[in-house]
């Protein structure tokens, strides 16, 4: 159904681990994402029938909806939503940087949230993502945020007590617990969560590691300061107006994110 031409250069709307993502036109005139995993890669297959598995039960307006799938000899396809304005890091670090305001940025905190608390809380399992970031999370023509990728998303183990996995994730969104540990549960990407809620808050990015950008510590440290005596609101992204009134909420939200970031199993 998928025509040749819609797999061009000029229609990429992203590049990943395994493949690329492009912007198609269905025989209807809809558009939708189709994401192009090459087949070489064995794991790639893994992760392939791991999204296609996890997400095809799964409905809510904050979690990006999987349209159709197709396994062909040299590659796999995944039809997606089309979400006109790409992922969130572009608005932060990105080549928009600057664009989103105190509401835009306020909502998608909330909308994210929303689709978390979706995949931890309302199926007989809980989903863990484990692969939470800013570049995971689309944002629609309204600014929605729907969190993407499930290619690393596993059930919750069985027992609910700490199963030992093989670590997989982005540094930087990690917790602790599950990087140095492997101890896996919801609460990892509540961590990553956090992270990104500070992310979207300073427009720094915590996987830099160079000693003239932020870290996640520094993120953290930042935020810990600004909460305790409100005196580095330089930590907050210098494109965002933030009056009097909105100081609160933005004090509200970083308490929001530095428990998100203080899982008991951390330490
Ligand atoms: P990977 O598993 O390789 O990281 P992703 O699913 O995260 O692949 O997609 C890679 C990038 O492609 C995203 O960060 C985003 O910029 C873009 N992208 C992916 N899906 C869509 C979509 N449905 N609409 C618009 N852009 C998308
Ligand atoms: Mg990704
Ligand atoms: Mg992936």
């Amino acid at each position: 159904q998928l025509a040749t031409e819609n797999f061009s250069k000029e229609n990429i709307l992203g590049k990943g681990g395994f493949g690329e993502v492009f912007k198609a036109i269905l025989d209807d005139k809809s558009i939708v994402a189709v994401k192009k995993i090459e087949v070489e890669y064995a794991k790639a297959k893994e992760e392939f029938e791991n999204e296609v598995k996890l997400i095809c039960n799964v409905h809510h307006r904050n979690l990006l909806r999987l349209l159709g799938w197709s396994s062909e000899e040299s590659h796999l396809l995944l039809v997606l939503e089309y979400m006109p304005n790409g992922s969130l890091d572009r608005f932060l670090w990105g080549p928009r940087r600057g664009t989103l305001n105190w509401k835009q940025r306020y909502d998608i905190i909330f909308g994210i949230a929303r689709g978390l608390a979706h995949l931890h809380n309302e199926f007989h399992v809980k989903i863990i993502h484990r692969d939470i970031k800013s570049s995971n999370i689309l944002l629609d023509h309204d600014f929605q945020p729907k969190i993407a990728d499930f290619g690393l998303a596993r059930f919750h183990p069985e027992d609910k007590s700490h199963v030992s996995t093989k670590f997989a994730g982005t540094l930087g969104y990690t917790a602790p617990e599950y990087a140095l540990r492997g101890i896996l549960s919801d609460k990892v990407d509540t961590f990553s969560f956090g992270i990104v809620i500070l992310e979207i808050i300073s427009g720094r990015r915590c996987t830099d590691m160079n000693s003239d950008k932020p870290s996640m510590d520094y993120l953290l440290e930042h935020a810990w300061k600004l909460y305790e005596n409100k005196k580095h609101f330089d930590f907050i992204d210098e494109t965002l107006d933030v009056n009097q009134n909105q100081e609160q909420h933005l004090m509200q939200i970083i308490e929001i994110a530095l428990l998100c970031t203080q899982s008991p199993v951390s330490k």
